[in-house]
């Protein structure tokens, strides 16, 4: 017989550390790139327990797509909370290859997918700049290699 899992309690060993970073990361909820987003922002950025916001897309819809507004609107809502009450001083934006979001709910062409995107990171950087002056906001890109690692290329802005 199976156990119940809904029954029992996990505890966690990972230690709970109070301290803030002051930093958060924006990007897809696509869950095959989540464990290397962490690497990422713990290893390279040395940003280890930042803020996440993890959506649909990622900061696409803070791009100034038209049928975004409301998404847009919500995203920075969530933002400015997380500016105010944890003191954000940092947002990192991250995009990665092949994301269907913006194949299906942008209906994006796999040709003109990675050159939007790109196009878009800075528009959304513009955006969530604006919510803070004090904000340091650098943007990324995560693709995958083909023996299954994945590179986070910093964008332009
Ligand atoms: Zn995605």
């Amino acid at each position: 017989m199976s156990k119940d899992l809904t029954r029992d309690v996990f505890e966690s060993q990972v230690p709970f550390d109070h301290g803030r970073i002051h930093a958060a990361a924006v990007y897809c909820s696509d869950g095959r790139f989540g464990e290397q987003f962490d690497d990422f922002m713990r290893h390279s950025l040395n940003l280890p327990r930042y803020d996440r916001l993890a959506i649909p897309g990622g900061a696409a819809c803070m791009a100034r797509h038209f049928s975004l507004y409301r998404e847009a609107d919500t995203v920075s809502a969530q933002l400015q909370f997380l500016i105010d009450v944890h003191g954000l001083q940092h947002v990192v934006l991250i995009a990665h290859q092949n994301c269907a979001f913006y194949s299906h709910r942008l209906n994006i062409s796999s040709l003109q997918l990675e050159s939007q995107q790109r196009d878009d990171i800075s528009r959304a950087v513009e955006r969530v700049q604006s919510l803070g002056t004090h904000l340091q906001v650098t943007a990324f890109f995560a693709r995958k290699q083909r023996d299954n690692t994945v590179q986070f290329e910093p964008v332009p802005i």
